[in-house]
């Protein structure tokens, strides 16, 4: 057998970790719905095009982390880095474009080439959602309002806080990015190496650099918010006014940018203090140009994505499973009638553990192992007088049921 470890960067959700992942897709699929988004699934490879065309060639993700494979008939592939292109490709695939507003969600893995560390993996999972053909502020308070109402079920809002930024239009853009590019090479050679490349090639992107070197020379650098037209401008106070509205409190952040060309108007993340380095919980903003730029009809749209693995880090999961019932059949009449009782117990909505085997005190351990709350014990001569004994595990105390009134006693009461 070769290696028996997991590939570096991806990680097995076991049982008992599981519940802290389902709690946040519960989140998302019960928050969206109540909006009146309905949860769409795209497949988790697509034509390499897709994701080159949408996060364009300059981006960390396409120059560095997609997982891109010819196929078995030479197809160029890619296991999807997010889930947008997708979402996008599929409205476009299915001709849904006629009937905007589109509204979705989507949960599931996500797969980045990227150095492994908590919070950072190379298969991770993303929830998120997108909103198609909403072109006025009214959409981007929509969906910072769902992603605030997401965290604050999550029992994790008080300890995010959410920036925002916008990036205006495209002659707000144009004339900010001209600012930007003479005032970066007046700073030149304080660059590191990565943004002095980027610079030309896409400038915004030097906003968000982690190095320190870099950071210093972008602490100077012009703001966004002198080179936004009127439009743009109105824009985001729209936004800012029905976010103040709601009470969502907010930090302006005017470094946070998207660097591609089909990114507008408004930007945020909510990010928190208690991942470390790790703390972008949730992202998103507005991309009016990105179904145009993939080749459909001019389609406005904005959306975000939370990380799931960083989520489920910070939020207690809500409910736990109710504790099992354990059967103890004593002899072979006992363990056959075990087979049945504990059919009839699981159907209406008992947890059940049947022992499999072993003797009293074998079976008494394993149900203290399992957490189970109640035993219930029976041999052939309880079977005789058609009774078992429950006892109770937490307590000691025990009493004597009629095997017929074992599911009404036991059942679980449905509200
Ligand atoms: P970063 O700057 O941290 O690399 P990003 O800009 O690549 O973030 P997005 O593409 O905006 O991140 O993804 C949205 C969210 O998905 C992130 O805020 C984060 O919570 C989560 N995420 C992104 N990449 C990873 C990863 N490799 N492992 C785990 N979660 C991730
Ligand atoms: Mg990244």
């Amino acid at each position: 057998m070769a290696k028996l470890q997991s590939v570096r960067g991806t990680h097995d959700i076991l049982p008992d970790e599981m519940p802290r992942y389902r709690n946040v897709f519960d989140a998302v699929a019960e928050i969206g719905t109540t909006y009146g988004y309905g949860e769409i699934a795209t497949p988790i490879f697509e034509f390499t095009e897709v994701f080159k065309r949408t996060l364009g060639d300059t981006s960390d993700v396409v120059s560095k982390e997609m997982y891109t494979f010819n196929d078995r008939g030479g197809e160029g592939l890619t296991l999807r880095p997010e889930g947008t292109a997708g979402v996008a490709r599929a409205v476009m695939s299915a001709g849904l474009l006629q009937s905007v507003p589109l509204k979705y969600f989507y949960r599931g893995p996500m797969f980045r080439y990227e150095r492994p560390q908590k919070g950072r993996m190379r298969q991770f999972h993303q929830i998120g959602v997108e909103l198609l053909g909403v072109a006025e502020p009214a959409g981007d308070i929509e969906v910072i309002t769902l992603g605030a109402d997401l965290l604050d079920r999550l029992g994790v809002m008080g300890d995010t806080v959410l920036e925002i930024n916008t990036i205006g239009d495209m002659d707000s853009r144009n004339a900010y990015r001209d600012a930007l590019v003479a005032y970066l090479e007046a700073h030149i050679d304080q660059l590191s190496d990565d943004s002095r490349e980027r610079l030309h090639r896409n400038p915004l992107r030097v906003l968000d650099s982690k190095d320190a070197g870099d950071r210093a020379v972008v602490a100077d650098a012009p703001r966004f918010d002198d080179y936004l037209t009127p439009h743009a401008a109105d824009f985001f106070a729209t936004v800012l006014a029905g976010l103040d509205r709601l009470g969502i409190g907010y930090r302006r952040n005017p470094f946070l940018v998207r660097g591609l060309d089909y990114y507008c108007h408004t930007t945020f993340e909510f990010v928190t203090g208690r991942l470390g380095s790790q703390g972008t919980v949730l992202a998103g903003g507005r991309y009016d140009g990105l179904i145009g730029q993939m080749g459909g009809a001019e389609t406005p749209g904005v959306g975000w994505a939370a990380g799931v693995e960083r989520l489920s880090m910070l939020a207690e999961p809500r409910s736990v499973a109710p504790r099992a019932v354990a059967l103890v059949p004593l002899g072979d009449a006992a363990e056959a009638e075990a087979l049945v009782l504990a059919r009839s117990l699981r159907r209406a909505g008992v947890v059940v553990d049947l022992g499999y085997g072993g003797n009293l005190k074998k079976r008494m351990k394993r149900a203290d192992k399992i957490g189970a709350a109640r035993a219930v014990i029976f041999g052939d001569d309880e079977l005789a007088r058609g009774v078992a004994q429950v006892k109770d595990l937490d307590e000691g105390g025990q009493t004597e049921v009629a095997l017929a009134d074992l599911v009404d006693r036991l059942a679980v009461r449905r509200g």
